[in-house]
């Protein structure tokens, strides 16, 4: 291991302080919850990262998703070139707008009809006021543990018991706005089933990541998509699956095409922009219809269907659509990972639990099964804190938070992979000792 210098990051935090909240434009980037500083990134290509202090990373975050692909990919890269000379914007309707919402129709089994926004919070938001007012009801119910971006009627925490009516999360969240969340554990049918009966005719909207990033990665058991499914539909509820995160990633169609459940509406993001900021919503042609101008439920955005971010976008897709060995390849890689990982672990006398599916994957440091946000909680926290910083120490980046997962990129190579897990090994020799 290497001695690294980090004074141009540490230099740059001290100033970034002084000017951005907390010195980050995204709190998880504050390295807060793992100790130590943030580094402060200059450049990036395939599967690394270069720092200001001239350190390399082998980038397991790949910018919380999007470089599926690795970074500053050519085919991204050129698709941007040839858009720049005809403006950037034009505030008007273009070809590329079309083609991308044609290109996102095909690949996602349950969208009729799509709407661009610029993030996945914008699309969440969105897609919330679209079902209450499809539905003309006004509660939702989320899952705990369960993050679909930061705005208002999303930021709500659980409190005890299955079924909790919100309490705000975050100041700034009106009790009034809280009230209209209710919130029950992640994989637990029941609780939704009291959920819902105990509020008769008023849940407009149950949201949920289908595969589960934002406590770790979680998986949903055998049933549980079916069943909220069966509820939905018996109440007249929509059925939002955020795909945020798995949407292009799982599968070519998400997590719905994995699993074989179809959502009413479905929220997606990252991938989509090809690493530039887009999100949209989509689904079922009679509730999209309802999206103004052709129907009441306003939504608008000045820079939606922005025409670089359309050709980023567009260029990684298309990729995705045509060449269905990425997905073949992120899942060996991606398992030849875990195996490892678990292999050092038997070395080591260790028995830590690591959920996967498909290339997202997390490490919780506890022996119990991890299912839902109660049991991801039960990870030592200390420990992934010193597991961070000695992969970081080794040069791999991971995720700053233990309520994270990681995302691979094709660009992580066989020889890449054996490079991850020997740092893995060392890593977690060193905690030992
Ligand atoms: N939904 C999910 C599942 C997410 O993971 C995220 C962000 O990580 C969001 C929504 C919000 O997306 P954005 O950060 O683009 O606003």
């Amino acid at each position: 291991m290497n001695e690294r210098s980090n004074s141009n990051s540490l230099k740059l935090f001290e100033q970034a302080q002084e000017l951005i909240p907390g010195g980050v434009n995204s709190p998880v980037r504050a390295f807060k919850a793992v100790g130590g500083n943030p580094v402060f990134m200059k450049s990036a290509k395939g599967a690394f990262l270069y720092d200001e202090d001239g350190n390399d990373y082998l980038d397991l975050i790949n910018s919380w998703g999007p470089m599926i692909m690795g970074h500053a990919c050519e085919m991204v890269q050129d698709a941007v070139k040839e858009v720049l000379p005809h403006s950037f914007s034009y505030g008007a309707p273009t070809r590329r707008e079309v083609e991308m919402a044609e290109l996102i129709i095909s690949m996602v089994p349950s969208i009729e009809k799509v709407r661009m926004v610029n993030s996945g919070t914008e699309a969440t938001m969105s897609a919330i006021r679209v079902a209450r007012g499809f539905t003309g009801r006004d509660k939702i119910i989320k899952f705990e543990g369960c993050y679909h971006g930061h705005g208002d009627s999303f930021l709500i925490s659980a409190g005890s018991g299955a079924i909790t009516l919100g309490v705000p999360d975050s100041p700034g969240v009106t009790k009034g706005v809280a009230q209209d969340t209710i919130t029950v554990p992640y994989n637990n049918l029941e609780a939704v089933k009291q959920a819902v009966e105990a509020a008769p005719g008023q849940i407009a909207a149950i949201i949920i990541e289908p595969v589960v990033g934002n406590m770790g990665l979680v998986a949903p058991v055998r049933g549980f998509l079916e069943g909220l499914r069966e509820i939905c539909t018996r109440e007249n509820i929509v059925l939002i699956f955020d795909e945020v995160m798995t949407g292009f990633r799982l599968a070519k169609g998400g997590a719905q095409e994995r699993f074989g459940v179809m959502p009413d509406m479905t929220t997606l993001g990252k991938i989509i922009g090809g690493g530039f900021p887009v999100g949209a919503y989509g689904g079922r042609k009679d509730i999209m219809d309802a999206v103004a101008p052709a129907g009441p439920v306003y939504q608008a955005g000045t820079l939606s269907g922005n025409p670089v971010a359309m050709a980023a976008g567009l260029a990684m897709l298309r990729y995705l659509n045509e060449h269905d060995e990425v997905y073949n390849y992120l899942e060996n890689i991606s398992d030849k990972l875990v195996t490892g990982m678990r292999e050092n672990m038997d070395k080591l006398g260790l028995n830590y639990t690591i959920n996967r599916v498909g290339s997202m994957f997390s490490i919780f440091f506890t022996r119990q099964p991890v299912t839902d946000f109660e049991s991801a909680k039960k990870s030592d926290l200390k420990l992934f804190g010193q597991y961070f910083n000695n992969m970081l120490n080794r040069g791999i980046y991971l995720a700053p938070s233990q309520f994270e997962t990681l995302f691979i990129s094709t660009a992580i190579t066989d020889e890449l992979a054996d490079k991850y897990l020997k740092a893995n090994f060392e890593s977690l020799q060193e905690l030992k000792n």
